[in-house]
């Protein structure tokens, strides 16, 4: 595929991210493939990358009920930049001795280009777990208007795929897949050794995935987090992309007290590339510490 397809077709992408979400602006300036691969117990994950969103600090998205100037207080603090908000786009890959499971799809981003740098084929991919149906998590699905993991069964909560189908934004992806997709209640094991959890408020479907092997564990918390910065320092502080705003934000509370008060490693799709490592608890306020080294 040439660089200018792959291009347009980011826009395109944008366009619907941004038409769906409300932004005003949305930049993806990077879209280099990368891939970043560690060892959980006996199975092997790998990090992919997709896109760079690079939002305007214009009190649409963080900080509802805020001015901008305490997000840029927050974001100042943390030594980033206070105009604009970055966030990376992620999407995790699970292999076993008899699956290859990934587990959301990006936007349609440089997905393939990391998937293929860590050394898999799409066709290869036999389980794709999404967490919910925004267009950062399932656009990838389709590559030029066919399913982008030809073999691969797409599981989602039957709530959420019921929203998908709802959402008429989406009808083009939703037609192509849908023969694919198989529904579950949220807290059954999906995959061997994956089990999905609701975290509610995101999206009406919204799951996070925990993966374990051995003594090992690793939880993919989907959309209850999105800047590694504002939804630690403030985590009561509404976010656009929430449906549901007051559900959201006691969830995020909830579940971030539970992962620091556990210690549990975590997979979080939007904070900084590979998005790998561990939550603690600072009064009322979180911090995050990367950590994606096998261990
Ligand atoms: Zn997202």
């Amino acid at each position: 595929m040439t660089k200018g397809k792959i291009s347009a077709k980011l826009l395109a992408a944008t366009i619907l991210m941004v038409a769906y979400q409300g932004l005003a602006v949305a930049q993806m300036p990077q879209q280099q493939p990368d891939a970043k691969a560690f060892k959980l117990g006996n199975l092997d994950i790998v990090a992919l990358h997709d896109a760079q969103f690079v939002l305007p600090n214009d009190g649409k998205v963080f900080g509802l009920d805020h001015r901008p100037a305490e997000v840029a207080d927050l974001l100042k603090a943390a030594g980033a930049p206070t105009d604009t908000i970055t966030l990376s786009v992620d999407a995790l890959l699970v292999k076993s001795d008899r699956h290859l499971v990934l587990i959301d799809t990006g936007v349609g981003g440089a997905l393939q280009g990391s998937l293929a740098k860590a050394g898999y084929r799409a066709d290869a991919v036999d389980e794709i777990l999404i967490t919910h149906s925004h267009p950062d998590h399932v656009g990838g699905l389709v590559l030029d208007g066919k399913l982008a993991f030809p073999n691969a069964t797409i599981r989602m909560s039957e709530a959420e795929w019921s929203f998908a189908k709802a959402n008429e934004k989406l009808t083009p992806i939703v037609k192509v897949i849908e023969d694919r997709v198989k529904t579950f209640k949220p807290g059954g094991e999906v995959a061997p050794g994956i089990t999905s959890v609701a975290l509610s408020g995101h999206t009406p479907g919204h799951v996070g995935y925990q993966i374990v092997s051995g003594k090992e564990r690793l939880f993919d918390i989907g959309d209850t987090v999105h800047s590694s910065i504002i939804s630690l320092a403030e985590p009561d502080w509404g976010v656009s992309f929430d449906a549901d705003k007051p559900e959201a934000e006691q969830n995020r509370v909830k579940t971030l007290s539970t992962l620091a008060k556990n210690k549990e490693r975590i997979f979080a799709p939007h904070f900084p590339f590979p998005g790998v490592g561990y939550i603690s608890a600072e009064g009322d306020h979180f911090s995050w510490t990367a950590n994606d080294k096998a261990e």
